[in-house]
């Protein structure tokens, strides 16, 4: 304690007594030397408080003269250990050898001279130094003063950073993903070689400055840099991103990326910092796994947990897209003979054989499983139709029982199938299941080698079908098939222009069998061809016979199916037709659907032009139901398009539909086409037809299909539509509409004293004929009403007859929608009941002048 006390006081004095100039001055009783030292003195304090260490040394002996309190403090020497070393004592002795080079070189140079140095503190530490020094005189004798700054932290800090910069580099390098950080501008600032690899540039170094465009996935480019916008703009990293690629050899490669922004000291985002991972091998033995576990090892189809899965999207397809599902049991007849008989290797063949074979049954999208054991399942999308095909089922019945070779032996096996439809028997994939097993156990029990239906109704429809189809094939040779016609009638004249030949089959136990029951029968069948033929013969020889009888010379239309159009023989069927009857080519006609006219479209019109070369009729029929090409279109030479039926059902109450035919008339007429509407049922559509300039109609208005007795008595009495009889528009006509007759009587009675033309509806169909027959100036509509309220029908009369001043009389007010219903426009007024007589009688008044004052009529 008491030495450092004595060191510290010997640090405060740090002149060695000799040195000090004005005692050696004195001790040599004369003048210092300041031309020596002078310089030093001037110095001195500087000198003695510099923190870094300073000395000077003799330059012969290399002993220290002078040293300064922060070489005390720092090499741990006192001043006076110090003044009895040399300056070899403060370096290690490995050192010594350059020492003593570098002295050698010294005395030769003055100049200052600086050098990296290690030294030796007391303790025996190590230190760096960077040494200065340069040459005095000190007392006549060469000296060198020294200034020595201890670098060792720095070095080491130096060191270490440089050492982790390049364990960083080392770092990246090694790992196995692809790195890479770019600027804001989403320009390259560096990468690992991983990366520089996949991007094909040399080394890492060659990315800067890069840009994706310049880069192999240069057509990502703009995505990508979007990508990273966002990432630096929101701050937020994009982590686990899978994505793939396509590489040049046409492998797939599955990359997992993290992008994160990257940001300086401060916290500032400058850039993107982004790796990738090629997980191609993880997703490859990911999917293997997934397979495994979701397929049967055996033959590779799904198992039951995928089929459970399948089976549930399906329903939910079936379900958006209102399909019949079909849910198929098939169990293997006595297949434990086969595995007891022939070995458990046969019996995998042949299960392996029958899982190929019912995949080839059916088509791509529909899933065929393997239970286990013998049990299959199928999963079959249907259509819309609710009659399964039976063909179908007995493909898979035949394809399974076909022969198979096992080793040496040939076997013949049998199934027993059990269906469940959705949605008829439930829409539960569980209950589905559970009721194809159920019909699979009753078709084993019925004898095996069989299909049954879970329902006994669809049993029974798919049985019918059977019948069907079986007694169809012979309807031909036994002469059930007639012919009926249907007059198509000209709207303007109102007389007969035409007929269409509808096909009727008259089977001896099942009664009259409608087309709608045969028709799809005898197309999926091909016996349509046939018939097809035959209706040809039958139609052209009828419409002659008619002819020679001196009733008038008509057109008849026949119906063309797609499968019978397809048939290379039409045209010659036609032909020899034609001739064989002697009926004129302009008095036929084709109804093709427009299906069958937008498919295949090149053999179409190929078609079309040469029957038209015939200089036989052709028409649409069904229009507005298919899908038009209106380009198309423009290219058959036509003769009718024939407004589908459900179109004119629907026109006098559904404003699209009205407008649906409206357009289909406008286009019709512009393409040069006359327009035929079918299924005209009441007089209120006649007349709205009319109104539109349509044609001609058919329909049971006019008549039913006749048979050939009934048809010719038509003609004979040259029954035609009564002419069209247009209101008086002159007449101010008003429409009461009110679900009560007694407010209708009520009201009627009030306004009879005002000179309307006064019709009343009870239903909102009702009202909706009126206004097709009559032109409706003013309506009056309760607004509660059973089927459809008075502001929705209203709204309804607004898009179909726009000129109509609307009222509504509401018993209670629902004053919301009454309000909504005036501010679009829809209705021009609401009163209360019960109504003040002569106010109502006012209003209405006024709403007539209203309708005049828009439209100019003249009440
Ligand atoms: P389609 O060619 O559109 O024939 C019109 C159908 O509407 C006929 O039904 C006809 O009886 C019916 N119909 C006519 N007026 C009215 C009416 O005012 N109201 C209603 N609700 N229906 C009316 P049908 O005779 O049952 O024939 C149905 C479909 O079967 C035909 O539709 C046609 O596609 C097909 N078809 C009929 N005969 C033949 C044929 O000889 N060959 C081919 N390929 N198909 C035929
Ligand atoms: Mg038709
Ligand atoms: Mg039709």
């Amino acid at each position: 304690m008491a030495r450092r006390t004595n060191d510290k006081r010997q640090v405060r004095q740090p002149w060695p007594r000799p040195w000090r100039p004005a005692a050696r001055a004195r001790e040599a009783g004369g003048q210092p030397d300041y031309d020596s030292y002078g310089s030093l003195l001037r110095f001195k304090r500087l000198f003695e408080e510099h923190p870094h260490p300073m000395w000077v040394y003799d330059a012969v002996t290399l002993r220290f003269l002078v040293v300064n309190a922060a070489a005390v403090q720092h090499y741990g020497y006192t001043e006076a250990e110090f003044l009895d070393m040399t300056i070899m004592d403060i370096r290690p002795p490995d050192e010594h050898a350059r020492l003593a080079e570098t002295l050698a070189t010294l005395r030769q140079e003055s100049a200052q001279r600086a050098d990296y140095w290690v030294h030796c503190k007391k303790d025996g530490t190590r230190i760096s130094v960077e040494v200065s020094s340069h040459a005095l005189t000190l007392a006549g004798r060469p000296a060198r003063f020294v200034f020595a700054h201890d670098v060792t932290d720095q070095l080491r800090m130096e060191t270490a950073l440089h050492e982790s910069e390049e364990m960083h580099h080392l770092v990246i390098d090694h790992i196995p993903h692809q790195i890479f950080w770019k600027d804001l501008d989403s320009v390259y600032q560096g990468c690992n070689h991983v990366f520089a690899r996949a991007a094909g540039v040399p080394e890492p170094a060659a990315i800067v400055g890069m840009r994706d465009t310049q880069l192999p996935w240069a057509h990502n480019a703009e995505r990508i840099v979007a990508e990273e916008r966002a990432i630096m703009a929101s701050g937020r990293a994009n982590l686990n991103q899978e994505d793939h690629m396509l590489f040049a050899d046409g492998s797939m490669h599955w990359f997992l990326i993290n992008k994160l922004p990257l940001h300086d000291q401060r916290g500032r985002i400058i850039g993107v910092l982004g790796t990738i991972e090629d997980v191609s091998e993880r997703k490859d033995y990911q999917e293997r796994l997934e397979h495994q576990a979701n397929h049967d090892a055996l033959t590779q189809l799904p198992n039951r947990s995928l089929f459970n899965d399948r089976l549930e999207q399906a329903i939910s397809y079936a379900q958006r897209y209102e399909h019949t599902l079909l849910v198929v049991f098939i169990d293997l007849d006595n297949f434990k003979l086969v595995n007891d008989n022939l070995g458990h290797h046969a019996g995998d063949e042949l299960l392996r054989i029958v899982a190929a074979r019912l995949r080839a049954c059916v088509r791509e999208t529909d899933t065929v499983a393997r239970l286990g054991g013998d049990e299959f399942m199928l999963i079959l999308l249907d259509g819309v139709a609710s009659t399964p095909s039976q063909a179908l089922l007995q493909k898979l019945l035949d394809s399974v029982s076909a022969p198979v070779m096992l080793g040496a032996s040939e076997v013949t096996i049998s199934c027993s199938v059990g269906v469940s439809l959705y949605p008829g028997d439930g829409i539960d994939a569980q209950l589905l299941l559970k009721q194809a097993d159920i019909a699979m156990y009753r078709a084993k029990e019925a004898g095996r080698n069989q299909v049954q239906f879970y329902e006994s109704a669809m049993q029974a429809r798919v049985a019918e079908r059977a019948v069907i189809e079986a007694e169809l094939r012979n309807a031909l040779a036994r002469k059930e098939l007639s012919l009926h016609y249907q007059p198509k009638v000209s709207l303007r004249g109102g007389e007969v222009t035409g007929m269409e030949a509808l096909l009727r089959w008259h089977h001896p136990t099942l009664g009259m069998v409608s087309p709608a029951r045969f028709i799809g029968v005898a197309e999926e069948t091909g016996l349509i061809v046939a018939f097809g033929r035959w209706v040809i013969r039958t139609a052209c020889a009828q419409a002659k016979a008619w002819q020679m009888a001196g009733l008038p010379a008509l057109r008849v239309a026949v119906n063309v199916s797609a499968r019978q159009f397809r048939d290379k023989g039409l045209a010659d069927d036609i032909v020899a037709a034609l001739h064989d009857s002697g009926l004129a080519p302009r008095y036929l006609e084709l109804e093709l659907t427009e299906s069958l006219m937008m498919h295949n479209i090149g053999e179409v019109v190929a078609t079309v032009a040469r029957l038209k070369q015939l200089g036989i009729a052709l028409s649409i029929d069904d229009f507005g139901t298919g899908y038009s090409s209106l380009s198309y279109l423009k290219t058959f030479p036509l003769t009718y398009l024939k407004i589908d039926q459900s179109f004119t059902r629907d026109m006098l109450g559904d404003p699209n539909v009205a407008a649906i035919v409206r357009s289909v008339i406008a286009l019709g007429h512009s393409l040069g086409f006359k327009v035929i509407a079918e299924g005209v049922e009441t007089e209120a559509q006649l007349a709205y037809l009319r109104r539109y300039q349509c044609d001609e109609m058919q329909g049971y208005y006019f008549s039913r299909p006749l048979d050939t007795g009934a048809f010719a008595a038509l003609l004979e009495r040259e029954q035609a539509l009564p002419p069209a009889q247009p209101g008086d528009p002159a007449r101010r006509t008003l429409l009461l509409l009110d679900d009560d007759a007694d407010v209708l009587a009520a009201l009627a009675r009030l306004l009879r004293r005002d000179d309307y033309l006064i019709l009343c509806a009870q239903s909102a169909q009702q009202a909706f004929e009126l206004l097709a027959m009559h032109p409706v100036h003013v309506i009056v509509s309760d607004q509660r009403m059973p089927e459809m309220n008075g502001t929705d029908f209203l709204g309804r009369v607004k898009k179909l007859y726009p000129d109509t001043v609307r009222i509504i009389l509401s018993g209670y007010t629902d004053l919301e929608s009454v309000l909504n219903a005036i501010n679009t426009g829809e209705i021009y007024r609401f009163y209360t009941k019960p109504w003040e007589d002569q106010v109502l009688r006012e209003n209405i008044q006024e709403a007539f002048r209203y309708h005049q004052l828009l439209h100019g009529m003249a009440p």
